[in-house]
């Protein structure tokens, strides 16, 4: 998998680009399934990065290139750009620079390639990766003077409007705004966001993830139920979001709905829960602690919410009955990626026996790196 940006615009556009900018992808600790429901997250950023070399056109054209697309340069005419009209992988990149023109930014054409080492599909964000590279440099290329949070939210609409999924602000948001050597705990309704020190090196910690290389089909049409189903337990709740209902007032609450919609309030709540104990017990300087909190979350996804699969988890049940601190799926599910815990003497341990179960079951390899906290969207040159 080639990452060197500039070969890659080289050989597509000849010359070299004005710059290369980055942006990663991420994890997320814990609050999942959260961001739609206008409660809290704490991703981290991931070393992995997309990074893209750009350079201006003065014409009103558009050309694109990805050593991870599928080979060919994408051209088009930033005039009658509109939803739809850029299809594939390219939708992407181009449905920023239609939010960027729809709210009344002055970009121009470029010519932009990309080339990317975070895993595709696999929960871990390569798609706001893509975006949020976009965005900062279309933002420096034009001068426009955007901030962080201001490029990830027109990275959203992009994903929203233009390449038509329905995500929350967690991805764009953790791929612009994190910092190195921290978790970013962001409040999704107000979308004001607080870096917390997450240094585990320093206490003999790692975290592994796991992407499980699998992905089950039922995930699209899934992640759009649970959403509406969301909403319509909000209505009934006579709320605005499900994070509305406190912790304390769960159990009144689920009484007042129907049998198939109290899971999904129970997941919603305990979740934005378990984000603020997270956020406490790293203020407090006790990230160990934090086993237990993701391994309740993922029992929480997989009892009430109903999104893990069988390779998820028997990751995190083979993790944790090997010495994990604690595991946990991440993403929307039905697949992706599982976060894990563990003391950084026992990570190859950790490792080697989900590697053997997942032999034993007949699952497919997985792909299991350590992630360390790093910097959100950066100018790379
Ligand atoms: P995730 O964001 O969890 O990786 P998504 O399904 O949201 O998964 O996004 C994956 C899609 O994003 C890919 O199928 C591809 O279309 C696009 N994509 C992401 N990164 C790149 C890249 N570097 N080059 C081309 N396409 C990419
Ligand atoms: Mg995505």
């Amino acid at each position: 998998m080639t990452t060197d940006t500039a070969a890659v615009f080289a050989s597509a556009f000849g010359d070299s680009p004005d710059g290369i900018w980055a942006a990663p992808g991420r994890i997320n600790l814990i609050g999942e399934h959260t961001d739609y429901n206008e409660g809290f997250v704490l991703p981290a950023a991931l070393p992995h990065a997309t990074r893209v070399a750009a350079r201006r056109r003065s014409d009103g054209l558009v050309r694109l290139v990805s050593a991870q697309g599928d080979g060919g340069v994408v051209e088009f005419a930033l005039d009658g750009l509109a939803p739809g009209s850029v299809p594939g992988w390219a939708a992407y990149p181009a449905g920023v620079f239609w939010a960027l023109a729809e709210a009344g930014h002055p970009v121009g054409g470029a010519d932009l390639a990309f080339a990317s080492d975070v895993p595709t599909g696999a929960g871990l964000s390569s798609s706001a990766a893509l975006e949020c590279a976009t965005a900062l440099a279309l933002d420096e290329l034009y001068g426009l003077g955007l901030d962080a949070p201001g490029r990830a939210l027109l990275a959203q609409r992009a994903e929203n409007a233009y390449v038509g999924v329905p995500c929350g602000a967690l991805d764009q948001m953790a791929s612009s705004c994190c910092v190195a050597g921290h978790a970013y705990f962001l409040d999704t309704r107000t979308l004001t966001g607080r870096q917390v020190p997450l240094d585990l090196p320093a206490v003999g910690l790692s975290l592994l993830v796991i992407d499980t290389r699998v992905k089950h089909d039922l995930g699209d049409g899934a992640y759009a139920d649970l959403r509406a189903g969301c909403e319509r337990a909000a209505d009934l709740l006579g709320v605005r979001a499900l994070r509305d209902v406190e912790a304390g007032e769960l159990a009144a609450a689920e009484e007042k709905l129907p049998a198939e919609l109290r899971p999904l309030l129970r997941h919603v709540v305990t979740e934005d829960r378990r984000v603020l104990d997270a956020v406490a017990l790293l203020d407090a300087g006790d990230p160990r602690a934090l086993g237990p909190v993701l391994t309740a979350g993922h029992a929480s996804l997989r009892d009430d919410y109903r999104v893990s699969c069988p390779e998820t988890d028997l990751a995190v049940a083979t993790a944790n009955a090997a010495g994990a601190l604690g595991a946990r799926m991440m993403g929307g599910g039905f697949g992706g990626s599982v976060l894990v815990l563990v003391e950084t003497g026992r990570l190859a341990e950790v490792e080697q026996a989900v590697r053997e179960a997942f032999a034993a079951a007949g699952y497919g390899a997985p792909h299991a790196f350590p992630a360390v906290p790093s910097q959100g969207a950066h100018r790379v040159q």
